[in-house]
């Protein structure tokens, strides 16, 4: 579809959603709505996913079997707790690109990034530095800056940051490629975006992975923005570790649990350095109360402590839509459903400059849009039932997940935005 092409009417968006084989699993999803009832437009879920309509009944499922059981719970529930990884581990991997072995579901983001530095970062002779991508999300760039502290490095030597260049919003995959060699003698690890988070650039996994090894350093991805929104084969990739959260494209509710990957060649690793706790230990073992640490096989093997499986709960009924749907459903829509929602703002809005890679395969769900005065417009979307977010300093982020968004979501999205815009040509 190309933007000239663009059928602005509200008969095609109709008609767009009419022809769309997964309109249908809108209606599993509870999507914010207006006062009257009416449902918003809901394109906030690259920040926080809609909750699945299925996920109140797990979470009381679990509840219940609290209630019931007390600590017998862990055993004898209809899914004892034990298995809470049931359901969960299989189609992750099929989502990321992994063996299941390879799935751990575990903390939350951040700390999971801490904890595959932990294994991953053992700066050594002149291999000290850690390269990321920029724009970086505050907390990754927290993270690594306490990681080189902790091993008595110094950020403002041994962080390399590789910018866009001037005047450009995106990294071109040379220059990130080009720096790697360039810092091949002292790069110990790479922590970059599977997708960025402010420009919704989806990066080369593959080929900046093979750089990265080339360099003979550890190549680490952050998924936040990857999982659940494009195809991912991290197996394949020869991704060392990634982590990524499961509150953004993956539905799993605020604060839901964290996932990592980590590489088959080092978790079958037993001797691999890791932080270490006791649901970390062989589960065979696990209960003998014994002073020695047995690794459970697998990316298991870096967990450490009792799963919250309030949290896992709906994360279970979340994945097994994905399961069902596929990815390569999806992904056929995102790709339709963005480009058409793209071809609406270049022709609504045209004081919107949009950051994000125009190539469908450069991107995911997501638009960033630079706009003039973009906290009034905010607020102007907002007030017309549409539920965006903002970045610093002036991105608009707009994303129509293909769950759950029409195309009639777009077009209601395209039009708000235009009669917000001093140059609208409605
Ligand atoms: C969302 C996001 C986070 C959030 O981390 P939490 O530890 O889950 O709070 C971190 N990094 C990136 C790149 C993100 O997009």
């Amino acid at each position: 579809m190309t933007t000239g092409a663009t059928d602005l009417g509200e008969d095609h968006a109709r008609r767009l959603d009419a022809a769309d084989p997964l309109a249908g699993y809108r209606d599993r999803f509870l999507l914010p709505t207006a006062p009257d009832g009416t449902p918003k437009v809901y394109l906030a879920g690259q920040s926080l996913g809609a909750q699945p309509a299925s996920a109140r009944a797990e979470v009381e499922a679990e509840l219940d079997a609290w209630a019931r059981l007390g600590v017998d719970g862990w055993f004898a529930a209809e899914r004892a707790w034990l298995d809470a990884d049931d359901g969960i581990r299989e189609p992750t991997a099929t989502l990321v690109g992994a063996r299941p072995g390879e799935i751990a579901t575990m903390n939350t983001l951040t700390v999971n990034l801490h904890l595959l530095f932990a294994t991953f970062f053992r700066p050594a002779g002149g291999r000290t530095a850690i390269l990321i991508d920029a724009p970086t999300f505050p907390s990754d760039r927290y993270a690594v800056e306490s990681q080189l502290r902790l091993h008595d490095l110094d950020p403002a030597r041994d962080l390399i940051v590789v910018r866009p260049r001037d005047g450009e919003a995106l990294l071109r995959t040379e220059d990130l490629e080009g720096a790697i060699h360039e810092h091949r003698d002292r790069l110990a690890v790479t922590l970059l975006a599977g997708v960025n988070y402010a420009t919704g650039q989806a990066h080369e996994i593959e080929r900046l992975t093979a750089a990265v090894h080339a360099a003979g350093a550890v190549a680490l991805w952050d998924l936040a923005h990857a999982a659940g929104n494009v195809p991912l084969a991290l197996h394949d990739a020869d991704v060392d570790g990634a982590a990524w959260c499961t509150y953004k494209y993956l539905n799993g509710g605020p604060g839901s649990i964290g996932q990592v990957f980590v590489n088959e060649r080092h978790a079958s690793d037993a001797s691999a350095l890791r932080l270490t706790g006791w649901w970390g230990n062989d589960p065979a073992t696990r209960f003998e109360m014994s002073e020695t640490f047995r690794p459970a096989a697998g990316a298991d093997g870096w967990r450490i402590s009792t799963p919250p499986i309030l949290s896992m709960a709906p994360i279970r009924t979340s994945l097994a839509t994905f399961d069902e749907v596929g990815m390569s459903a999806l992904r056929r829509k995102s790709v339709e459903l963005t480009a058409y929602f793209e071809g609406l703002i270049a022709a609504l809005v045209p004081d919107a400059e949009i950051l994000t890679p125009r190539s469908p395969a450069a991107r995911g769900a997501q638009l960033s849009l630079h706009v003039p005065d973009a906290t009034r417009r905010l607020a102007a979307l907002e007030a017309a039932g549409v539920i965006a977010d903002f970045r610093e300093p002036d991105i608009i982020r707009l994303a129509p997940i293909p769950l759950y968004n029409t195309y009639h979501d777009a077009w209601r999205a395209a039009r708000a935005l235009a009669e917000t815009s001093s140059r609208r040509r409605l």
